[in-house]
């Protein structure tokens, strides 16, 4: 089936156009500042090419798309009706989707309604989607990013607040990222089984997607029993420009001191925090390790923060589930980052892995980090949109 998965943001969409059979990628691109000045399409299939472009809202942008992959000199198919199905990345599904859904109106109302738990993301996915509704007749599937870790027992997701919060207005730990550790997931227990005769059902495996955004998730038997993010995508490991883990009345105690609102407090921990606010140089992970190279202190510190904040992690799963078959790497720092690895890897021996450093010198591409009598560590390079087309697939032929 060709499967077009699209990711819309509140002023982009970006897509690719999918051969689910071949799994090749037919065209891919993305459409920026979509109701901005200074609009633009890029895409890449048979041409590449950029080109500026005005879009008013995102069922232009949809349409300039729809003509882009069925241009008769470059794009990938002859005409619409060659999309079997569209697949959407949809970020929260709350607790009333563990799995992609089929879209129609009242699935469409339900990821309206959840915006109130993903304000940024779900009302930019929803007018995507409305925005296809309107243009054509493909079946169309909400693939959630918090549907793999709805597999979650309550003792790990609920906060230690007072229950009514819970109750009223569903604050929990969700999860994000699921599709990633879905996809690594997959991949790695087909590895494990076929090469260490590991069994799906009794694996116990910890998923590390290092990113811009960064969560870890503990995964027994295939099915998530805990991960890092929570009601939304700030907390667990120190990110890009997001903080992590912080003392919460720290952040009441700042807002006090500076008179900062909490709308702004917000700002600081997603944009001006993570590697960005403790390095003071870069969100980049590429930036913070030359630092480190140049003798900058504080990019050393960023490292050493970022690294033990990652093993720490890695240490509870272990002990949340008695064990670990596989450390699993993926995202730009988990594929690239040789040093991020070590630094995770090195003293590591109690959970029975060994590095060895050459192997460790990969860059985006699958590999085992380990000697040969060693709990496995693995990179296995993401692809979320291929996970998306995949359920689409699925949901849309029942299989
Ligand atoms: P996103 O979460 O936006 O999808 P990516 O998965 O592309 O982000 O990851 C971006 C991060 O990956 C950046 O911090 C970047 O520095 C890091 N990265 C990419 N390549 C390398 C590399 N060779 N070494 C270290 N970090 C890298």
């Amino acid at each position: 089936m060709k499967v077009l998965v699209l990711n819309s943001g509140s002023s982009s969409l970006k897509f690719q156009l999918i051969d689910s059979e071949t799994e090749d990628v037919l065209a891919k691109g993305q459409c920026d500042r979509i109701g901005l000045d200074g609009g633009n399409f890029a895409y890449k299939g048979k041409e590449k090419y950029k080109k500026d472009i005005q879009m008013a809202d995102h069922s232009v942008a949809l349409k300039i798309l729809f003509d882009a992959l069925t241009n008769p000199e470059s794009g990938a198919i002859k005409s619409v009706d060659e999309i079997d199905a569209i697949g959407h990345r949809v970020v929260h599904g709350g607790e009333k989707y563990s799995d992609p859904v089929l879209l129609d109106e009242k699935a469409l109302k339900d990821i309206d309604d959840l915006s109130a738990l993903a304000p940024l993301h779900n009302p930019a996915n929803a007018l995507g989607i409305k925005a296809c509704m309107e243009i054509t007749k493909a079946p169309q599937v909400a693939v959630f990013d918090t549907a793999f870790h709805q597999t979650m027992p309550k003792h790990a997701y609920m906060y230690a607040l007072p229950y009514k919060y819970y109750e009223e207005n569903g604050v929990r730990r969700y999860g994000f990222h699921g599709t990633s550790h879905k996809f690594i997931t997959k991949e790695a227990l087909e590895w494990l089984k076929k090469d260490y005769g590991v069994k799906p059902e009794d694996s116990k495996i910890i998923t590390c997607h290092l990113g811009n955004g960064s969560s870890i998730a503990a995964v027994k038997g295939g099915k998530v029993i805990d991960t890092t993010m929570g009601l939304t995508p700030e907390p667990g490991l120190i990110m890009g420009t997001r903080a992590g883990d912080v003392d919460p009345s720290a952040i009441t105690f700042i807002e006090a001191k500076h008179n900062i609102s909490p709308e702004e407090m917000d700002k600081i921990l997603n944009k001006k925090s993570g590697l960005l606010g403790i390095s003071g140089k870069s969100s980049d992970m590429r930036d913070i390790i030359e630092g480190m190279g140049n003798g900058d202190e504080r990019c050393k510190l960023t490292y050493d923060m970022l690294v033990y904040s990652i093993k720490k992690f890695i240490g509870a799963y272990a002990a949340a589930m008695n064990g670990v078959d596989a450390i699993v790497f993926t995202g730009g720092i988990g594929e690239n980052s040789e040093p991020v690895r070590r630094g995770v890897l090195t003293n590591m021996e109690f959970l029975g892995v060994h590095l060895d450093p050459e192997k460790n010198k990969v860059m985006g591409e699958r590999a085992d980090l380990t000697t040969d009598n060693s709990g496995k560590a693995l990179v296995i390079p993401t692809n979320e949109e291929l996970m998306i087309a995949l359920e689409t697939v699925s949901v849309v032929t029942g299989k």
